[in-house]
């Protein structure tokens, strides 16, 4: 096992290629890539929010990628607009799932290749917050004034699957890349914080000492369990890879966030095999098949 203790995470790496179809769980969209080794056995589960859980977020890219665009076509050796919005987004989908200042810091390189002077990537941090605020503000409000249901914020089928697994006694953690007070609220606006309780986690100014490789290793260390004892849910590639690095198994989450279709993402679907998903999922709304399925209650 590699060892997963670091703090700077480290860009999206294939290593399952060619992978066409795994297993479905007959009558389910639940696609199992390889059978899991730790089921029947798990006593921990890590979820991502944005995207896994929470649907608050979603369209985040759509307004990273233009502030990324603007910039960058101030910069001198900067290719025609067209090439330009192709690369910045792949360089969005090659970092889905890091943290928010890690994406900033890859994005002050990308300015200095094109000969121009970034400011701190903490400057684009916080104008790209600024943005992405403004295109959430009302769903925000719409939780707290109760126009929203916190349902129609939240991946189909997640009330379902944490209560699934609270009846198991598998303990949850929430760890995320936006930053920690954010994540909170938007918890709790959701009604999922009394499953998490305290262990509900975020990006914190001193990023160095905050990933979501560091809050798997304080549960395994704390917890004295080994890592086959690991659910990590997630729709990026940071929390599966790290759930791996752990020895535990890696739900991939490729929720269709935009139409909420009920079926995969494929772009999703096929990035997160890349990085060792041992299951697939469109969303919970199977949760409880998912659930029985992983405590090898059926075969
Ligand atoms: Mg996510």
């Amino acid at each position: 096992m590699d060892s997963i203790t670091t703090s700077r995470e480290s860009d999206y790496k294939r290593w399952v290629d060619d992978f066409e179809s795994g297993k479905f769980l007959p009558g389910t969209g639940i696609e199992i890539i390889r059978e899991p080794a730790g089921r029947g056995t798990y006593a921990y589960a890590l979820f991502d929010f944005d995207g896994t859980l929470s649907l608050l977020r979603e369209g985040w890219p759509s307004v990273m990628g233009p502030m990324m665009v603007e910039e960058l076509l101030k910069t001198p050796d900067c290719e025609p607009e067209d090439d330009l919005r192709t690369h910045v987004d792949d360089l969005i989908s090659q970092t889905t799932g890091k943290q928010t200042i890690y994406q900033m810091m890859d994005f002050c390189e990308e300015i200095r290749h094109r000969g121009g002077q970034p400011l701190e990537a903490t400057a684009y941090k916080k104008k790209y917050l600024d943005l992405l605020m403004e295109r959430i503000k009302d769903r925000l409000e719409g939780l707290r004034c109760g126009r929203t249901r916190p349902e129609e914020m939240l991946v189909p089928g997640t009330y379902e699957l944490l209560d699934a697994l609270k009846e198991r006694g598998v303990r949850m953690y929430l760890a995320s890349g936006t930053d920690e007070p954010s994540v909170q609220e938007e918890a709790e606006l959701l009604g999922v914080t009394p499953y998490f309780g305290e262990h509900i986690y975020g990006a914190i100014e001193d990023y160095r000492n905050y990933s979501k490789a560091q809050v798997i290793e304080r549960i395994l260390a704390e917890s004295g369990v080994s890592g086959s004892k690991m659910l990590g849910f997630g729709d990026g590639y940071v929390e599966l890879d790290n759930t791996k690095a752990a020895g535990g198994t890696a739900i991939g989450v490729a929720t269709d966030e935009q139409d909420r279709s009920g079926k995969p993402d494929p772009f999703k679907r096929d990035r997160l095999i890349g990085v060792g998903a041992d299951v697939i999922v469109p969303d919970f709304t199977e949760a409880s098949t998912l659930v029985s399925y992983l405590f090898g209650e059926m075969s």
